[in-house]
């Protein structure tokens, strides 16, 4: 078998995590259920991690998978953390991150959320309109201190991804446009309720070249020229994250070439540099396990209908996200195409058409890269428990958060109380 960090297969047609079989992950855990390598996630943040060198951070996406046990992992690595809510700088501080390596991303900041990451002592605020900064300098004044800024920008250049998680043009509802932002700089660097710490931008994901990247980086770096020149001083500057991985047959980028894009174009200006890898780090770590439990013909084709649905992976409902899909184990069955589908009633609950599978009722497939933008964008749509993590270390496996009971998922409601 297979003794590489995180997934292979073995002689005998068994697919591995680490030193497991999946098909007993399985069975121990039921389906549907996440899976993750440990190996893998520290392989991945480590290769960032010495690329970036010492005079910057990796502040992960808690966005793509913000389990705490993941987040803890990462943070006893000396992770950095991207957060976008209140909801998740409260997960990285129950998972012992460290606030003051934590910089707060998104569009539609609370003031509740602003105060609260204020108060925990977050490194900056990557803030990403006029409105949004002048709110942030009254609670910053309300609170007796000053708060540290860098504004979001949007450089304009477009990442060649998917318009759904596009998000660096000029028509993108992210971020403050270049000619917008230095007017917006020298306001700020003169307003004492505020700090200006660096600049931010974050031009989309899944990027499968990284020249859209080192643009970007071209454009922060001759603002942070002009910035520098007025007398603005900059402590850092974000390149965002980003960098696609393999779900079929892309070919992306390493995170050291990912790096080397970014910081190049920076490397004179004397700043730290932040990146913000999500999917980059946790998607090839992990896979969704579900079991056929039905194989049906319809028109002409034949349906895998799988125990997982769009409300425990969202992306190929959403994106219409391609994916890569195992059998964990060898099975007598001929390898066909089939359509496989999930039991949520929406025409969209599919996760592969005319797919090449050995498809077998009580079969168990591997769907791969599941680690980012899965669990987290888990739904109870059709009153469908949550499906369960499991991270896997070596031979040794933990269950990093349970299936959700049907007393969790009713838990919030209540019935008319009787007149
Ligand atoms: C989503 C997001 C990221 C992470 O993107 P990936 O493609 O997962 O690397 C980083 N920064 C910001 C601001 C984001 O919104």
């Amino acid at each position: 078998m297979s003794t590489s960090p995180g997934f292979g297969r073995d002689d005998g047609g068994r697919l591995w995590v680490e030193s497991l079989p999946l098909d007993e992950v399985a069975e121990r855990f039921g389906t549907p259920c996440y899976v993750y390598s440990r190996a893998a996630i520290e392989s991945r943040w480590q290769r960032y991690r010495s690329a970036l060198g010492t005079d910057g951070d990796v502040c992960y996406a808690v966005k793509a998978n913000g389990t705490l046990a993941l987040l803890n992992l990462l943070a006893r690595h000396g992770a950095g953390f991207d957060i976008v809510s209140g909801g998740e700088l409260e997960r990285v501080l129950r998972a012992g991150g460290d606030p003051a390596r934590v910089v707060f991303s998104g569009v539609g900041k609370g003031s509740e959320e602003i105060r609260r990451a204020l108060r925990a002592g977050i490194r900056c605020f990557n803030v990403e309109s006029a409105a949004e900064l002048e709110r942030i300098a009254g609670i910053a004044d309300a609170e007796g201190r000053p708060a540290p800024v860098a504004l979001r920008v949007n450089p304009d250049v477009n990442p060649e991804t998917h318009p759904y998680i596009a998000t660096g043009l000029a028509q993108s509802k992210f971020g403050i446009a270049l000619e917008e932002a230095e007017a917006l700089y020298q306001q700020a660097a003169a307003d004492p309720r505020l700090q200006v710490r660096g600049i931010a931008c974050h031009i989309g994901s899944q990027l499968l070249s990284v020249a859209p990247l080192s643009e970007a980086a071209g454009r922060l770096a001759a603002l942070a020229r002009r910035l520098q020149g007025q007398g603005i001083a900059l402590d850092h500057i974000d390149a965002g994250g980003g960098l696609g991985v393999h779900y079929v047959d892309e070919q992306p980028p390493s995170p050291a070439e990912h790096i080397e894009a970014v910081t190049a174009p920076l490397r004179d200006l004397g700043v730290a540099v932040l990146v913000e890898p999500g999917r980059a780090i946790v998607a090839e770590a992990g896979v969704l396990l579900t079991r056929i439990e039905y194989l049906k013909h319809n028109g002409g084709k034949e349906f895998a209908i799988v125990d997982a649905g769009m409300t425990d992976y969202l992306r190929p409902a959403l994106y219409d996200a391609p994916h890569t899909l195992e059998a964990v184990a060898p099975t007598q069955a001929e390898c066909r195409p089939v359509d496989v589908v999930g039991p949520v009633c929406e025409s969209a609950d599919t996760f592969a058409r005319d797919y090449p599978l050995p498809a077998a009722p009580g079969g168990v497939l591997a769907i791969r890269s599941a680690g980012a933008y899965g669990a987290v964008m888990a739904s109870q749509y059709n009153a469908r428990p949550r499906p369960p993590e499991v991270l896997v270390d070596g031979s040794r496996s933990h269950l990093i958060r349970r299936r959700e009971t049907l007393d969790e998922l009713m838990a919030g409601e209540a019935l008319l109380a009787e007149e």
